[in-house]
This record gives C-alpha cells, structure tokens and sequence, in this order.
C-alpha cells in the first residue's frame, strides 16, 4: 500500500507542475525602520546595514567551544549578523538624528560593504535629510559618522553637528607630517566634519550635557576616548542610546565583563559596560543598541549570571 502511494505520488507531481512558471523569490527587506515612543518623544530605529562578523574577531578570549554553545543558546551560527542601526529623535520641538550610518563609504571594507542604507530608509520612515536639526555623534566609527557629507556636501544640511569634545580632539588636533600621512583616519575625519565646521554649525559639547529639552549626553568611555551615550527621556520613560557598548549580544548581555579589541580601552569598556547594565536593568530603562539586532531597542534585566537582554515586543504606534 505504502509503495504504490509513493509510486503514485511521482507519478502525479510532474503532471501537476507542467506548464506553472516558477515564481521569482523577491528576497529583500521591508524598509529598515521601526517606530517606537518614549512617553511623548517619538524614536525612529534607522538600520544602515547588516554586516556578517566572525565572534571570536570581536571575543578572541572566548573559547571557540564557548562561542558555540552560546551562540547554539541564542539561535545563532558564526559568522553572525550584526546591524548596523541609528536612530532619529522627534521631541515634538526638535527632530535629532544619533548617528549617521557609514554614507556608503569604505566600501572596500567587508567591514562597510553593502551598508549605507541610512539616507533611503530615512526617507522611507517618511522624514526628510533637510528636515534634521541636530545630529549628535556617539563616537568616530566609521558607520556612526560616514553619513554626514556626500562628497563636500553636507547631507544634512539643516543640522547642527554636536559631538563630545573629547571624542573629536583626535583629529582636531594637528599632529607631526609622520603621524597626518600615517594615519588616513584624520583626514577621513576632517572631510566629515569640515563642511560643518566651515558653515558654522559644529557645536562640541563636554561631558554629559542637556542638548534640547528630553535628549540628554552620557559620557560612557571604553569603546573611544569620547564614547557618548543619549539619554532620552519623557514622562517618566527612559531610553538609554547606547552606541557601541555591546558588539556581541548573544554573549555580552551575560558576561558584561568580556573584552573586545574593538575597544580602545578594554578594562575601561567592560567597566562601563557593567555599570550601564547596572543602571539600565535597575531603573527599567530601555536600551537601543547600534549593534544590536535591529531594531536594537529592548529591555535589559538582572539574570543568574549577568544580564538578559528583552527585545521590544511589536508594536504598532
Ligand atoms: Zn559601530
């Protein structure tokens, strides 16, 4: 019986299929945004870009049998997919982008190939690049700051650049011939930031500063010099915008303490990567995450062994 179904079955299949056109995968993305609400204050994840990482490149001191089984706990396999993700702030009085995507730059990098979607679903998300009126940066990393210019242009050319002091003084600073033609960075930096400067809208700022009502700095040292967090509050709602505190969710969330050389500072980093799981799972605060799995927002709270991380449910606004 069982034998004549099969004999049956293929018998039957190609008959059926004859003469149907296969019907093309489409295989792209809805748009890379995602809205969300902090009390009254509107926040929209931008995602710029997906890019794959090998986790023992940015966790060389973890175990590759550790990296396994953690990855096995979280549904992953290596290399693992990073997002690359900013966020655009609507206060109600003041529209602030936090980061700008890497403008498509680098592209010879694997690190940046293929990234650059920022701009697109900016506009997808229904906001205008003119629209933006400030612009503030969580440190120099290529995919946070390749967005502000096209060419000499400025993409956004509204916006008040803002950055802590400390982060931009690398480049700002002039150094030896040696170390300028050593160090392509520097003048990367300077054809960023220049068209802002030049038109008069480059406003650095110290160490965590209110900068409109509801969007406050956060100095949070490790990943860079001047690594800067945003606080966005509204109606007793909290939003920490972390930046590049936590490349690896999978596994940073639970041992907070692993260090990365993609910090400048390692000890510094894990510290501050502990003392902000500390206040963010305490208070309630939400997180969103650069590196996170888009759209990065969550919640984070206390678990057996370090920290959970909790992604927002979906919602519609
Ligand atoms: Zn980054």
């Amino acid at each position: 019986m069982r034998e004549s179904l099969l004999l049956l079955t293929v018998a039957v299949l190609p008959l059926a299929l004859e003469g149907q056109s296969p019907v093309p995968q489409i295989r792209t993305q809805a748009p890379g945004f995602y809205r969300f609400m902090v009390g009254d204050i509107e926040v929209t994840a931008l995602n710029d870009g997906v890019i794959s990482y090998k986790t023992a490149e940015l966790l060389p001191t973890v175990s590759a049998e550790e990296i396994r089984s953690k990855l096995f706990e979280a549904g992953l396999t290596d290399p693992v997919d990073m997002s690359y993700n900013a966020y655009l702030v609507n206060t109600g009085d003041r529209l602030v982008l936090i980061d700008t995507g890497t403008g498509g730059k680098l592209e010879e990098s694997p690190y940046f190939k293929g990234a650059g979607r920022l701009l697109a679903n900016l506009k997808a998300a229904g906001y205008r690049p003119e629209q933006v009126e400030e612009i503030y940066i969580t440190h120099l990393g290529p995919d946070h700051v390749g967005g502000l210019v096209q060419g000499s242009e400025r993409v956004f050319p509204n916006a008040t650049l803002r950055a802590s002091s400390r982060e931009v003084e690398i480049f700002v600073k002039r150094r030896s011939p040696e170390v300028e033609a050593k160090d392509w960075r520097l003048a990367f930096w300077r054809g960023l930031f220049d068209p802002y400067i030049k038109a008069g809208r480059f406003l650095p700022f110290e160490q965590d500063t209110v900068l409109v009502p509801g969007v406050r700095s956060l100095f949070t040292y490790g990943h860079t010099n001047g690594h800067t967090s945003y606080v966005v509050e509204s109606k007793g709602q909290t939003l920490l915008i972390l930046g590049d505190l936590v490349l690896v969710g999978a596994m940073q969330f639970e041992q907070p303490a692993l260090e990365t050389p993609y910090d400048v500072d390692r000890p510094a980093g894990a510290a501050t990567r502990k003392r902000v799981m500390q206040i963010v799972s305490r208070d309630d605060w939400w997180i969103a995450g650069a590196h996170l799995s888009f759209p990065g927002i969550g919640r984070v709270r206390a678990a057996t062994t370090g920290y959970r991380f909790l992604p927002v449910n979906y919602r519609l606004p």
